[in-house]
């Protein structure tokens, strides 16, 4: 007998429209799903969230679940509407920390998937906004033996509450001839060494590594980590001038001139007579601009490393905050360079365990007490490369990605209709 489903109409009028929709994948597993268990809990779910849709209320409350010697990590919920909506009574989210720039193998994504069926609802996130996979709606119960499941062969749970946080790298040097560094590495070391403080919360708030390779930081490093770690070069960029002179003849010289040449924020870039670039690399603010636009003409020097950046944060009390440069340069290739960021990493973090107030982000601390006092507190000499703000603006314009978006699906469904 089919299974007898909650009615949900103001939640089927989220899968119109061309965007796809979470409320799709959720009643795939209530509709298909061979576990009954499994179908039965999605129900359970939609049913839920569709009362809260009518009613205008969230009926989610928090409360304290944990796996053995752990202190964060998981984030319960219990539902206030448990007699009405039983099979989702307890739907705790289990946070699972990501490979670096999450690389993972189709088998063990499938391993994955198989034990979240067994412990769980089936529903999972890759990757919520902190970065973890989300393993969402489990009981109590089933916590400890998913989590000893999936520990069993090589994962651990994520940073949640006042403490170091999950950390991302970008898809990095596999995949992208922009990078300059082994993000995977630094994430690796980073992560590693701070195994205790995502574990157990005790700081004064949360704490983020994120690391990109270029500064193009696919990772939003800069505006959404306390600690930003990303490549850069600091010798002349590699100019390849039969390329330029085969993007002019193909694009034209005003095209260069208006989409390139001018668009550099510090003007540092010439188009000359012969068709050639000139690139004066002292004022290149390393944008990353010009290298995009020409990406078979114009990549990073080989004099590479890493630029730190200490005390982004999106929103809240003061507002967002950009990464102030606090390690202009340093190469990053040897393990005594790799140790030395981890060790400057817990400078920080000691110093702001001391001297951040409760719910204060490392980056306002600094705002509070001023950063010549924070780099004295954490040892490290004033440097006139250290840029304050060297990016100020968070938002993107979005104008035109709707028509965009428009053409995309036109060219789907002509490549389907073909
Ligand atoms: Fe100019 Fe940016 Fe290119 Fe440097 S990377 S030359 S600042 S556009």
């Amino acid at each position: 007998m089919a299974d007898k489903h909650y009615p949900t109409p103001m939640l089927d009028e989220l899968e119109n429209g061309p965007w796809p929709s979470f409320v799709s994948g959720i009643k795939h597993l209530r509709d298909d799903h061979p576990d009954e268990r499994i179908r039965k809990v999605n129900n359970s779910l939609l049913g839920q969230l569709e009362h809260s849709y009518e009613t205008r209320k969230g009926y989610w409350k928090g409360g304290t679940v944990s796996v053995f010697g752990y202190g964060g990590g998981i984030i319960p919920r219990f539902s206030e509407v448990g007699d009405a909506f039983p099979e989702s009574r307890e739907f705790h989210t289990l946070r699972v920390q990501p490979s670096p720039a999450n690389y993972y193998t189709t088998d063990m994504m499938r391993k994955l998937a198989d034990s979240w069926e067994k412990w769980g609802s089936g529903l999972q996130t890759f990757h919520g906004q902190t970065g973890n996979i989300m393993f969402i709606g489990t009981t109590t119960e089933n916590t400890q033996h998913f989590f000893d499941e999936i520990n069993e062969y090589g994962w651990d749970l994520g940073g949640a509450g006042p403490c170091v946080r999950t950390a991302m790298s970008c898809v990095g040097a596999a995949r992208c001839e922009m990078s300059c560094t082994n993000e995977h590495a630094a994430h690796r070391r980073l992560v590693n060494n701070f195994t205790d403080d995502v574990h157990r919360p005790a700081l004064p708030y949360k704490f983020k590594f994120k690391v990109s390779g270029c500064p193009n930081d696919c990772q939003n490093s800069i505006e959404r980590s306390d600690f930003a770690v990303i490549g850069t070069w600091r010798d002349d960029m590699k100019v390849d001038q039969d390329e330029i002179k085969a993007y002019v003849a193909k694009k034209g010289r005003q095209y260069i001139i208006d989409n390139v040449t001018t668009r550099c924020p510090t003007q540092a870039l010439t188009l000359n007579d012969d068709d050639t670039l000139t690139v004066d690399n002292h004022n290149c603010v390393r944008c990353m601009h010009c290298l995009n636009v020409m990406p078979k003409a114009l990549h990073p020097g080989d004099d590479k490393g890493v630029t730190i950046l200490i005390g982004g944060k999106r929103t809240l009390k003061i507002g967002d905050l950009m990464g102030t440069v606090v390690v202009p340069f340093k190469k990053l290739e040897t393990e005594e360079d790799y140790e030395s960021i981890v060790e400057m990493a817990e400078e920080i973090i000691d110093f702001w365990a001391e001297n951040g107030l409760e719910h204060e982000r490392c980056g306002e601390m600094i705002e509070r007490i001023g950063l010549v006092n924070f780099l004295e507190g954490i040892d490290i000499d004033v440097d006139p490369n250290m840029v304050s703000s060297p990016r100020q603006c968070s938002y993107v314009r979005m104008d035109g990605w709707d028509e965009e978006a428009e053409k995309w699906f036109e060219r789907q469904s002509e490549k389907a209709s073909a």
